[in-house]
């Protein structure tokens, strides 16, 4: 390894800021996580004490985006959602979006937008990423809202049905992903800021879901949405000559959507890690209490075994994630798509993990009176946002074969 190499013992700036957010997680996450999940809403109060310490603000966000080893987000996000999944992500939700702006925006873009998704600690807003749609789903470039360009007053007009949008409705700030050459495919496609009240964006359905509760998920209807060209990101000259490559066939460049998923894919496998985590520190703790046939269940081998294939499956999951997040913050490329594999290993970890950490407390783990049941619906969803653990295989699948695995 050079002397920059990927280290997997994190620094001393990383031990702190992952010790800093456990301790809020532990304090005051995870006993709101139970009360939260029944009321299935947005956990301002919570989203606010946050703000209070400086964790729900762009600063740490940035500061952490930029940390060196590309480890600080990881350690923080897994902390976070070690605490509980449904508040986690309705506190860095927000960052999902500020990532998609900062994927394709210019720095004036981001100048201007990051801190309104934000707010203030007196005052705090959200951002939502808009790009799933009914009809397009793990396939992006079946996407259908339009973005038509008005020559006369240089704006863009929105119109379509987004869906399962986290925060959608809610947030200040949408970053939206709409078509604006059909013909193009996936290859004709760009996010647009829209800015808070523009008319004609509203919130269609809120989603009743099966876990992570606390998180709003919802439609976001966009009727003759009407916003400024500087809203375009990256610009209209980019845009263009991005387009006129592509009409005369050469390389276009990633889509908007995908360029999206891949700098955010570890940071949500670090989410599943901190899911996964929370299921085997408390199980392997009710295993060492809880006494059948004169003896602590985890004396047995059937129990020690499944703890010690759930301790190890947690490690596989964070040190891949990590290697990814370093990769990322290092410029190097994903050739045997790295990413993919960090998500696909550690959502698939968080719901495996969580599913043995029911088993091991028995009918314990099957009622509300235990986390481990909450933490298994909330794991869930890691298999199936930001790419199902199917397209995660496909992005792999390609990579290590060179073929168009379909
Ligand atoms: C709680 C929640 C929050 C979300 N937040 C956001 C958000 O903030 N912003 C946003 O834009 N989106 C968001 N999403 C959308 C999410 O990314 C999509 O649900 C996901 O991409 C899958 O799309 P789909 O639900 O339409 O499933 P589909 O694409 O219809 O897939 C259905 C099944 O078919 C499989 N499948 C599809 N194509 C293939 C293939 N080629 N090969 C093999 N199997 C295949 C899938 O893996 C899956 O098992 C969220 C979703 C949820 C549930």
């Amino acid at each position: 390894m050079s002397e920059n190499g990927f280290c997997p013992e994190p620094s001393a700036d990383v031990r702190e800021v992952r010790d800093w957010v456990h301790e809020f997680a532990r304090t005051v996450v995870r006993p709101a996580g139970a009360e939260w999940d029944e009321r299935e809403e947005t956990p301002w109060p919570v989203i606010q004490e946050a703000a209070k310490i400086g964790l729900y603000s762009l600063d740490f966000f940035a500061q952490q985006s930029f940390e060196p080893s590309g480890l600080g987000l990881m350690v923080a996000f897994e902390e976070l959602f070690w605490g509980d999944a449904g508040i986690g992500l309705s506190i860095v939700g927000t960052g999902l979006a500020a990532a998609a702006l900062s994927a394709t925006g210019t720095p004036e873009q981001m100048g201007e937008w990051l801190p309104q998704m934000f707010g203030t600690p007196d005052d705090v807003k959200l951002g939502a990423f808009c790009a799933s749609e009914p009809d397009a789903g793990s396939d992006v470039g079946a996407i259908r809202t339009r973005a038509v360009h008005d020559e006369a007053s240089g704006d863009w007009i929105l119109n379509g049905v987004k869906t399962w949008a986290t925060n959608g409705g809610i947030a200040d700030v949408h970053v939206v992903v709409a078509s604006v050459d059909p013909s193009l495919g996936t290859r004709g496609q760009a996010s647009f800021v829209v800015p808070p009240g523009t008319p004609g964006l509203s919130m269609g359905q809120k989603f009743k879901k099966h876990g992570i509760r606390a998180s709003h998920t919802a439609e976001v209807v966009l009727d003759g949405v009407r916003v400024p060209g500087s809203c375009l990101l990256g610009g209209k000259e980019k845009l263009d000559a991005r387009l006129a490559r592509v009409r005369e066939g050469g390389r276009a460049g990633e889509q908007a959507a995908m360029r999206t998923f891949e700098t955010t894919r570890p940071s949500v496998a670090a989410m599943a890690v901190g899911i996964a985590r929370a299921g085997f520190e408390y199980a392997r703790d009710y295993a060492r209490e809880r006494e059948q046939f004169g003896r602590r269940i985890g004396e047995n081998q059937a129990v020690a075994f499944l703890l010690a294939d759930m301790a190890t499956r947690v490690d596989v999951a964070r040190l891949m994630t990590w290697r990814a997040a370093w990769m990322a913050r290092n410029g190097r490329s994903f050739d045997h798509a790295e990413g993919s594999m960090c998500k696909l290993v550690a959502g698939e970890t968080a719901v495996w993990v969580t599913e043995q950490a029911i088993q091991i407390l028995g009918g314990a783990g099957y009622t509300r009176d235990h986390p481990v049941e909450r933490f298994h619906r909330d794991a869930k969803i890691y298999t199936i946002f930001e790419g199902t653990s199917e397209i995660q295989r496909l992005i792999i699948g390609r990579a290590v074969t060179g073929l168009p695995v379909r």
